[in-house]
Order: C-alpha cells, then structure tokens, then sequence
C-alpha cells in the first residue's frame, strides 16, 4: 500500500467540514475589511525566497523543497507567501493601481521541518498584507485584522506578543551590543548560537536550547536601542491598541525567524497548543519589496497557521455535531423508474437541495437505512402506488411526519417542509 509523505494530512468527511467552515471566515472578514484575495503558484524560483527570508535562517539553510526542474531551473515550493507575494506585487506593478493594497492569502505551504503535532511539512495560512503605509496605523489594521480573524472562530484563549526590532540603524547598533554580550557568556553558549553569533546575532533569540534561554536572559533589551524614529512608530502604535482596548504583552525578546522584519513584530499564542504553541505571526518590512527589485514600499503583514487554528477549537470542543448533511434522499421500489427520479432530483437541486437517489440497485429497506446514514433531512418515496398517480411520499426524518404531494407541484415544495 503506497501511503501519503510523511507530515502531511488527507483530509475528509466532517475534517473537511472545520475547513470549510474557517474558509469562510477568512473570505468574509478579509471582506469586511476590504481586503483582496490574492492567489500566486505554489512553486517560485528559489531565489525569490533566498533573498527576501534570509540565507542564514533555518527555513533557507533546512526547510526548503527545493528541486531542479527538468529544464534545470531551481525551483522552490513556497515556504511562506510574504515573498511570493511581494514578487507578484512587483511584477504586476500592483502597487500602482492603489495608493493602499490590501490582500489576503489562504493555501498550503511547504518546509521540511520534524513533523509533530501542530507542526507538518505542507501545512496552510491565512494572511494579509496591507502595502503602502509606513505608518503605524496600517500596522494597528494589520492587528485589528488577525484579531477579528481569531474572534471570528470563537477563539478566545490567546496572547498577543508584541515588540519592535526597529529600524536598521537601531538594528545595527542593537547587534553590536548583542554580540559583546554573547561574546562575554561565549562558553555557556550552544553551538549553533555560537555559530549565529558572528552571521545573525538575533536569532540566538530564538534558540531554544536551555542553557542558551538563561544567557538570553540578561541579554540587552532591543527596545533601549532604539532611535527615536523607531520609538516614535511603536509608541503610536502600542497607543492605538491600548485606546483599543486590545491586550497584549511587550516581549523584547521576540524577533521572528525571517530577516525581512522591521519595526513591529508580533505573535498570537494559545495555552490550548502543545509545545508549539504559536500559531500566527507578523510583522512590518519596509525594505522587502525594494529588495526585490520593486520601488520602495513600507508593507506590513501577518500569517496564521490554519492547522493550529483548527486544533485550538477542537481542542475546546467547537465543532459539535459537525455532520454532512443532504435534504433529500430519494427512495423508489424499482429501478425502471430512475428516469422519473432523476427529474424530480434535477428539479430539486435547480431550487437548490441536496440530493441523492440510490444507483446501486438497492432494496428499499437498504435505500431507507442509506437515507438515514447519510444524514438525509428528508426521505422521498417512490413506490409503485406514487409512481401510477404520479406522488411523491415527503417524510421529515426529524419528526417521522409523512405528507403526500403531487410531482406536479415539486416547485412548491418548501411549503410542505
Ligand atoms: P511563521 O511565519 O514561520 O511564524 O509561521 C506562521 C504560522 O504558520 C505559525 O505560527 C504556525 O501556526 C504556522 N506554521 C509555520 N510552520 C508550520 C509547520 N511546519 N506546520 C504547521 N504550521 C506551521
């Protein structure tokens, strides 16, 4: 038996259900808030995301699909959708359509990471982005977005982390006095943070190595290096969400695994996750787009990881009696009349029900049992005595109650249910 790559998930039945169900939400408040859906390919070449996410992050030096293709182009499935998207948004020239673009994004993604829980090698996101603004404004929209995303699933145990990584003045300065301090705690340090150390100081941040989470302790706090550019944008914006009335907490430790990041960057968790209990991030990048190849454009943006979304409500029991359901099952005594059934069907799903009709050639006892395993609203009888007098037998399966219509009047059929 050929079974499916490892960290990755067939999804059917009632799963698909919960999917459709925050698809949903996603195309509705993005609408809302006036956002774009944007669709680009699942594959880029390599470089797009090389240069934007940063040679010396993990997700480019250990979690790229990365392939030649038969012509000998290195091509890369997407990791994330930030730099895929930028590089649409520069080649169309979409920025100069309007002075503010809003887009969101939803599909799957791909990195090679150790599969666990909550955590898969094609895994999917909902995103938005809102490009034009350098303000703190479009960040605080960017947040009121996630946030409604998250409400609108009835998700409710969750923290917003916060922090600003400024701008790259403040940035530079920051990882110097970083580097001295590594450099002072050197042998307490792990391997790989000694190997950061010299190439991206701030990702020792991240690490989390134990005996590296006790040094990063007493490490210098970014939010004291920065200019007053840099603390002018994120005073406003942590203004806006306190007049907001929208919690969160500064985590000057917090920096995010892409090098793309200026600015604001922030992080929603939930208690009902495992040990990956991270389920959506974001951040501002101002230089992204100039980067790749585009004309300077500030952007801010975020992603949430829909897999974690859905184990944080099922994991406080959201989705009950999550059934697929049809409104009618047609039952008939005799094959010769499936012509007959198959109008009356069409007839049906033109007013727009479901319906199914047995082509297996069942008994109609097996029919009956079918109707009420598939969840059936209704049950509609052909038997021969309809058939002649051209009837149909309507039972609501709720309530067993039973009324006979003529076929004649299936147009009216709502008045019967
Ligand atoms: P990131 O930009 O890497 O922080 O990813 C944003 C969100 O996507 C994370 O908070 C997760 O919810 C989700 N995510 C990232 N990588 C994975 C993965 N390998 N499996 C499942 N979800 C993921």
């Amino acid at each position: 038996m050929i079974q499916n790559i490892r960290g990755t998930k067939d999804l059917f039945f009632e799963e698909i259900l919960k999917w459709h169900f925050v698809e949903e939400q996603f195309r509705k408040v993005s609408n809302l808030f006036g956002y774009n859906e944007l669709r680009t390919p699942i594959f880029e070449k390599t470089e797009v995301f090389q240069r934007s996410i940063g040679e010396t992050t993990d997700i480019v030096n250990k979690e790229m699909y990365t392939f030649l293709d038969k012509g000998g182009e290195s091509i890369t499935l997407r990791p994330e959708m930030t730099a895929a998207l930028v590089r649409c948004v520069v080649q169309h020239n979409l920025y100069n359509l309007f002075q503010n673009l809003r887009l969101w994004y939803f599909g799957p993604f791909f990195r090679y990471e150790r599969p666990q829980k909550g955590r898969s090698r094609q895994f999917h996101q909902y995103g938005a982005e809102c490009i034009g603004s350098p303000y703190p404004e479009s960040d605080a929209e960017i947040i009121f977005l996630a946030i409604s995303i998250i409400n609108s699933l009835n998700i409710n145990n969750f923290s917003l982390e916060i922090n600003s990584i400024g701008n790259l003045n403040s940035r530079e300065k920051y990882k110097l006095e970083l580097i001295n301090y590594f450099k002072d705690n050197i042998n307490y340090l792990s391997e790989e943070s000694k190997n950061r150390l010299n190439i991206n100081p701030l990702r020792i941040l991240d690490s989390k190595d134990e005996n590296d989470r006790k040094i990063i302790e007493n490490c210098p706090n970014i939010l004291d290096y920065l200019d007053d550019e840099s603390k002018e944008h994120f005073d406003i914006l942590i203004n806006i969400l306190d007049r907001s009335n929208i919690k969160y907490s500064l985590q000057p430790k917090l920096v995010r695994g892409l090098d793309y990041y200026s600015h604001t960057v922030f992080e929603f968790r939930s208690n009902r996750l495992g040990s990956q209990d991270a389920f959506g991030g974001g951040g501002r990048y101002n230089n992204l787009i100039e980067e790749l190849g585009g004309k300077p454009t500030p952007a801010v943006g975020f992603a949430l990881g829909v897999e974690r979304l859905i184990l944080i409500m099922d994991n406080s029991n959201h989705f009950v009696d999550l059934k697929n359901k049809i409104d009618f099952y047609i039952v008939y005594s005799k094959y010769e009349y499936f012509d007959k059934i198959s109008l009356i069907s069409n007839k049906l799903r033109k007013y727009g029900y479901s319906v199914i009709f047995d082509i297996q050639r069942k008994s109609f006892k097996s029919q009956l049992k079918e109707a009420d395993k598939l969840n059936s609203k209704f049950v509609i009888i052909i038997g021969e005595e309809e058939y002649l007098n051209n009837q149909l037998s309507l039972k609501n399966l709720s309530n067993g109650v039973q009324k006979t219509i003529p076929i004649d009047s299936i147009e009216a059929i709502n008045l019967y249910l």
